[in-house]
């Protein structure tokens, strides 16, 4: 692409993603001067598209950023009423008590929301302050200027051919610059894991973890509707296959968010987390819930999980690292918005200081100072322990040990200090000789549904006449390795089912990648054992389409 010329356009501040961390900065930015120059870059096809968490959303970086949001209309219309925690057996289920809990899994005081609306409002904010926000717009490319600190990105790059190359119809895009570039791609972003890479920022620091999280939106019997119930589940199916649970929350119109979260540190590559999500399903506690319904959309997401031990450094010279981009996630609560939000505010509050200060294209270290030592840092650290003492000893035992340590994190003190998580989740994945083929019931198609249904209720459309974005770095290495060490996970581990192995008579065996099918989660760039496969963002407007997840 070196050869395209592009215009650009000059900002103070360029953005890169409309999440509830991109938008926090846009807006904390503008409320400390309405003259600053701000630019938002959202590869969905609108603001909230691409947005997946369903959600019980924690209201203290809403409130420190729009402290009058109720009367703003913002749409949290659903506390929380009730709070239910069950470990379920294939049977039955055994509700644990909330008193033994320490005081942070509480959810008084929380909201059910569609994040998606939650942005869709946000940005509407933003823009009422003047901020310039363009959804369809992929960040496809850095900008780096003379000493080497990064001075924007590339967006807007359409209609490349099918092999990369320019074509008539290809539009180059342009280049947006700014004093500083905030990179706020959630979990995984392409162009943070370029900056992390190339400036060292997780050096020293422990692997970042993730899950994969699945959801589909049900409307159910109003009978059984529940608004504001909240529940988690763990235990059954997973086992000890793996990591992970689900959620249940009951928001308005008879809906209900079913999602179920598989920690993607998992040895044995035969599991199949989609099919878990669908065979939870038919736990009679579930079951009961949902029959009668009916399914209206599905999506994934990764999420992530490392924690305050894993977060990189999140500033190098002329960028930033927001949100999910750093991994902010209170693994125990599910809940990271809360803190993309007050990522956000923190950049924002950073770079408008350094602004000030006539600065631009260094780093933005009172940022990093805010989020390990502010409210971020202090959410996530009392919480450090509970994944990690999990992978260790399994689920029944760090019930025990990693509720102890938030309790007693909660006095002040922790009697493990910082447990580390060792290996990446690419790496955990152990042979598939080693461990026994799982055997999934057939979706039964009124509870549960084969993947490429399911995938059709995330209305993801990506134009079939450009460069696949999922890029191998080896072609050979998905048959000469995935399939022949690890049985070839990526045919599982995708929930959309992109990648296929096929096998025709008298001929080699193939890797399909369905590239139109992605949803976006980033479970391949994660969990592909030979991290062979690189997440590289198409064309803006391709991807999901969530209704109001
Ligand atoms: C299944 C699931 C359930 C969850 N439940 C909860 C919950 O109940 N409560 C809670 O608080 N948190 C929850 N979370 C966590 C929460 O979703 C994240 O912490 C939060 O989304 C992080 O916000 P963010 O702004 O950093 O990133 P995101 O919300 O992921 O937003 C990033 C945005 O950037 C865009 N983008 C990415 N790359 C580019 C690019 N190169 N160019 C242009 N645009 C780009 C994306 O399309 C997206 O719109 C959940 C997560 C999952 C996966």
């Amino acid at each position: 692409m070196a050869e395209i010329e592009r215009e650009a356009m000059e900002y103070d501040v360029v953005i890169v993603g409309a999440g509830p961390a991109g938008l926090s900065a846009a807006i904390r930015l503008k409320q400390l001067d309405a003259d600053l120059n701000v630019v938002v870059l959202e590869k969905g096809s609108e603001v909230g598209a691409h947005i997946l968490s369903g959600a019980v959303l924690d209201p203290s970086g809403l409130d420190a950023l729009i402290p009058d949001w109720k009367e703003k209309g913002a749409p949290l219309n659903v506390p929380v009423k009730d709070d239910n925690f069950y470990m379920l057996g294939e049977a039955g289920q055994v509700r644990i008590p909330n008193a033994p809990m320490p005081p942070l899994m509480n959810n008084h005081g929380n909201y059910i929301v569609s994040m998606g609306n939650v942005c869709r409002w946000m940005a509407e904010q933003a823009e009422e302050m003047g901020v310039e926000i363009f959804p369809g717009m992929a960040c496809s490319e850095l900008v780096y200027g003379d000493n080497g600190e990064v001075k924007g990105v590339v967006a807007g790059v359409f209609g490349l051919e099918e092999d990369g190359s320019i074509g008539e119809n290809t539009e180059p895009g342009m280049e947006l610059h700014g004093k500083y570039v905030f990179l706020s791609e959630g979990v995984r972003g392409s162009l943070s894991k370029e900056v992390i890479a190339k400036y060292g920022l997780s050096d020293g620091k422990e692997p970042q973890k993730f899950g994969l999280g699945m959801k589909e939106i049900w409307e159910i019997d109003p009978e059984k509707h529940k608004e504001g119930s909240v529940t988690h589940t763990m235990g059954w199916p997973l086992g000890s296959n793996a990591g992970g649970g689900s959620f249940i929350y009951h928001l308005e119109n008879n809906q209900v968010y079913v999602g179920f979260v598989v920690h993607l540190n998992y040895k044995n590559p035969h599991l199949f987390p989609y099919m878990e999500f669908q065979r939870f399903k038919h736990h009679p506690m579930v079951a009961d819930l949902l029959k009668g319904g009916k399914r209206v959309a599905y999506g994934a997401r990764a999420i992530s999980e490392g924690g305050y031990q894993s977060m990189p450094k999140m500033v190098a010279p002329g960028v930033a690292l927001l949100g999910c981009s750093v991994g902010m996630v209170n693994v125990p609560r599910i809940k990271g918005n809360h803190n993309a939000m007050l990522s956000g505010k923190a950049a924002a509050e950073a770079a408008f200081d350094a602004i000030q200060a006539e600065r631009s294209g260094d780093e933005l270290t009172a940022y990093e100072a805010e989020v390990r030592e502010g409210a971020i840092g202090k959410d996530l650290k009392k919480v450090r322990n509970v994944k990690p003492l999990w992978s260790k000893y399994g689920l029944t035992a760090s019930l025990v040990l990693g509720g102890f340590d938030m309790w007693t994190n909660t006095l002040g003190f922790s009697l493990f200090g910082t447990v580390g998580h060792g290996k990446s989740d690419a790496d955990a994945t152990e042979e598939a000789s080693k461990h026994k083929p799982i055997d999934y019931p057939k979706p039964d198609g009124t509870l549960s549904f084969d993947r490429l249904t399911n995938v059709s209720f995330s209305f993801t459309n990506h134009e079939e006449s450009q460069p696949a974005h999922l890029k191998l770095a080896d072609a050979a290495v998905p048959v000469n390795v995935n399939l022949a060490k690890y049985a070839g996970p990526s045919a599982r581990y995708c929930p959309a089912g992109v990648y296929e192995f096929v096998e025709e008579e008298g001929k080699d065996t193939r890797f399909v990648i369905n590239f139109q099918n992605c949803v976006h989660c980033k479970t391949c760039d994660i969990k592909d054992p030979a991290q062979n496969i690189n997440w590289t963002t198409p064309q803006g407007g391709d991807g999901p389409n969530y209704p109001n997840m």
